[in-house]
């Protein structure tokens, strides 16, 4: 059985008074829910996360940044290395995520060495996939995963993969309002477990979490969990609000 993820990215959002107060309501509002019952992330910026780690702190929910360097120290001006998230209490990184590729310029193969380094650094990452529109309406979603997944995943054994948490996230979905429907995240979460089973085995597929990611929100997070092999949701605009945040962790339980 695979544990419910839920994942808050806030993006470059908050400050240092409402980081804290966002990271504090997530923990209130959610304090029902089982912890064994789903994992919940929040992600927030770089420089609010040491706050961010003491406000939930006992909660049961982890933190995680949006974004890693591969080098673990230099002269790499700007750069975080996995060691300092770690040093700071993160438990998760963002590799790869949409805006990171396509507003930042980032490639198949940094993000690829950006996973490998998280994992060296004792960091779960979180390796988020996803076709621009022009490639879903050219038909290329699976040609585009298959891509992103292989350099991203290069050089992982199977025992590696247990730390990988993949995101599948349409661009055309991300902040836009226009969600997947259930029926093609599931299309292409499927696809991505069958490819998994082929490059590792099958229990490497069956154990690693899937998560939809793209416009998601309180009304619409049920119905896409409901899919066999969506395991969880990375969620960025909603989780600024911490009442649909919680909504949202609800729905996965
Ligand atoms: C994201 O940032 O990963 C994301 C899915 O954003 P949104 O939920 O706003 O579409």
């Amino acid at each position: 059985m695979r544990k419910p993820f839920v994942a808050g990215n806030w993006k470059e959002n908050t400050d240092s008074r409402s980081s804290v107060e966002l990271a504090k309501a997530v923990v209130a509002g959610s304090a029902g829910v089982a912890r064994e019952k789903v994992t919940v992330a929040v992600i927030p910026p770089f420089v609010y996360l040491q706050a961010v780690v003491r406000a939930v702190s006992a909660s049961g929910i982890a933190v995680g940044a949006q974004d890693v360097y591969f080098e673990p120290k230099g002269a790499f001006t700007g750069e975080i290395s996995p060691g300092m998230l770690k040093d700071v209490g993160c438990t998760y990184v963002l590799c790869g995520h949409s805006e990171r590729r396509h507003v930042i310029g980032e490639t198949d193969a940094l993000v690829g060495k950006k996973v490998t380094a998280a994992i060296g650094g004792g960091l779960l990452p979180i390796l988020c996939v996803g076709e621009l529109l022009e490639e879903r309406d050219a038909g290329r979603t699976e040609q585009v995963v298959t891509r992103q997944l292989e350099a991203g995943l290069a050089g992982l054994n199977g025992e590696k993969m247990q730390a990988v948490t993949i995101a599948y996230e349409p661009v055309w979905a991300i902040g836009t309002g226009r969600t997947a429907t259930p029926q093609q995240a599931q299309e292409v979460h499927a696809f991505i477990r069958g490819l998994l089973a082929e490059k590792y085995d099958k229990s490497v597929a069956e154990e690693i979490r899937l998560l939809y990611g793209g416009s998601v929100k309180g009304d619409n997070a049920a119905d896409l969990m409901r899919e066999e092999d969506v395991d969880g949701l990375l969620v960025g605009g909603a989780s600024l609000k911490a009442d649909e945040f919680v909504r949202i962790i609800q729905a996965a339980v």
